[in-house]
């Protein structure tokens, strides 16, 4: 006899992260190219000689460093590891089995797979022609079993940027008892032209006791390997996220990378200027090689190839590019270090080039 599992785990995906090779250049998972600040190994260094100690499950030297960086209070703030834990999570405080979850799509790949895995309901909502969210039609997709919505900001993978009145109509709009999840796990790399409104969840969630904000340390922060994000929310969320909370599932290493990450935030952010920089110099050498290229508030472009986008990906690959290939839709290219970015761009406007 075989062991037996749920039998609807047959019909949900496993997540599959961006993979890679010996001597490729990584372009796959959004990640910084940069290892960590002497500062940050430092404190990666003398947490290793307390491993033998469970770490803070409450993570409170962490969430107080977060208080203070962020100017919100202790008691709305909730760690896990990584955001992506925290998806699940709101999945898990949110919804019984047959509820239902609205996202647009195509997003981030963990929400069909974290609402698959609680029994509850995906209800996916198309992206608009230009590869942003369809905020009209997610409204129209919340009925009565609708308990949680994913709205991310900026989208991975397409890096489409909601403004922030167009934001504030949709959490105006949204019935109070159905919880938002604004995740903004590119939130660092967002830049607005002069006159235009920044859409910054701290703000939008200030005064809306549904509305959740996910950030993470994995991406401008540089410490993906780690595993750790955070939640800001009205304090009975976080109550109740942490009743679903994996005990001691941010190790102690991690908390305190970030408690130094955060200490050297402006070192670390200063560092997503050269990112943005970096943005604009690919997706303008893209769009003169003739290139579809959304703009984007992310460390990432978007290249909606269709149909072509899985030969792509092959061709990046055999040229030592590993990019993200949703097959039939697109690939997604992190904005690497600029010697990176030219390996790929001297595929892009060669060989891709006649791929494309
Ligand atoms: N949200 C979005 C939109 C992401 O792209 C990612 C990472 N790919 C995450 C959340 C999760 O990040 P982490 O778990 O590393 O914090």
């Amino acid at each position: 006899m075989t062991p037996r599992t749920r039998p609807d785990l047959a019909s949900i995906p496993a997540y599959v992260p961006g993979r890679s090779f010996p001597g490729a250049v990584k372009l796959a998972s959004n990640e910084t190219t940069a290892g960590p600040l002497p500062s940050v190994r430092d404190a990666i260094l003398d947490a290793a000689s307390t491993v033998n100690r469970y770490p803070d499950n409450g993570a409170a030297e962490l969430i107080a460093a977060l208080s203070a960086r962020l100017g919100v209070p202790a008691e709305h703030i909730a760690v896990g590891c990584g955001s992506v834990s925290l998806c699940q999570e709101l999945v898990q405080i949110a919804c019984d089995a047959g509820d239902e979850v609205v996202y647009s799509w195509r997003s981030f790949e963990a929400y069909p797979v974290v609402t698959a895995v609680a029994g509850a309901t995906a209800v996916p909502v198309p992206n608009t022609p230009e590869h942003g969210h369809d905020l009209k039609a997610m409204l129209a997709a919340v009925t009565q079993r609708t308990r949680l919505i994913f709205v991310c900001n900026p989208n991975n993978p397409t890096g489409s940027l909601l403004g922030k009145s167009e934001l504030e109509e949709f959490l105006d709009a949204v019935p109070a008892d159905v919880i938002v999840a604004l995740d903004e796990a590119y939130f660092e790399y967002v830049r607005i032209a002069p006159g235009e409104t920044l859409a910054d969840g701290l703000d939008l969630a200030r005064g809306r006791s549904n509305v959740v904000v996910l950030r993470t340390f994995s991406k401008a922060y540089g410490l993906a390997g780690l595993r750790v994000g955070y939640a800001v929310a009205d304090p009975d969320l976080i109550v109740a996220l942490g009743k679903v909370h994996t005990p001691f599932a941010v190790n102690s290493v991690a908390q305190k990378a970030a408690i130094a990450s955060l200490a050297a935030a402006g070192e670390l952010l200063a560092r997503t200027d050269g990112v943005v920089a970096e943005r604009s110099r690919v997706q303008n050498t893209l769009l003169d090689a003739g290139y579809v290229v959304p703009p984007s508030g992310a460390n990432f472009l978007w290249l909606p190839l269709g149909g072509r986008s899985a030969p792509f990906s092959e061709a990046a690959a055999e040229a030592g590019v590993v990019l993200r290939n949703f097959t039939g839709e697109g690939c997604r290219v992190t904005i690497g270090d600029p010697h990176e970015n030219d390996l790929f761009l001297s595929f892009a406007t060669s060989r891709g080039r006649e791929i494309a």
